[in-house]
């Protein structure tokens, strides 16, 4: 059973990311086994002039840098919101063990505009490495929190997202 805690965890994120000026979404890795939360953090794309700086990828890479060689597979990935393709592609090269996921990219699109829309689920069903995936859980918490942050404060909703 997916963690709501962990999840909220995310939607915090989502919130610090986009005071930041970042779209907002948020990710962290969690083991199951000890719960530990092993990294966290928001989109960080405009604070660090990276488009490719997504939470996801953002929370691999932190990650990574301080375990090298290390697989995720014992890790589980939280994110407010569907990974994109791009972080599909690499939580299947780092390894990831398992994804649970608030919103659903068709609930990005819908918020925050046009978006690359190839299911993360299609992205690992055509890869080398089966993760397990909880998809849509605590989905209208994440909506609600991103249709607040979007009336509170200043997004970019007119070109690619997340
Ligand atoms: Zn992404």
């Amino acid at each position: 059973m997916p963690n709501q805690e962990m999840m909220r965890r995310t939607f915090s994120l989502m919130e610090e990311a986009g005071k930041k000026g970042n779209r907002p979404f948020g990710a962290l890795l969690y083991n199951e086994k000890t719960g530990e939360i092993i990294g966290e953090t928001g989109n960080r794309s405009t604070e660090e002039s990276d488009p490719t700086a997504h939470a996801e990828v953002s929370v691999i890479r932190d990650y990574c840098k301080t375990h090298p060689g290390e697989k995720l597979e014992h890790l589980t990935l939280y994110s407010s919101c569907e990974p994109c393709a791009m972080c599909a592609c690499a939580m299947v090269y780092a390894g990831v063990g398992e994804l649970v996921y608030g919103m659903t990219l068709e609930d990005a699109v819908e918020l925050f505009g046009p978006n690359i829309t190839l299911s993360c689920s299609d992205v690992f069903a055509s890869s080398f490495h089966r993760i397990k995936v909880t998809s849509g859980f605590l989905r209208d918490e994440a909506r609600a929190k991103a249709a607040w942050m979007l009336e509170e404060f200043d997004i970019i909703t007119h070109e690619a997202t997340k």
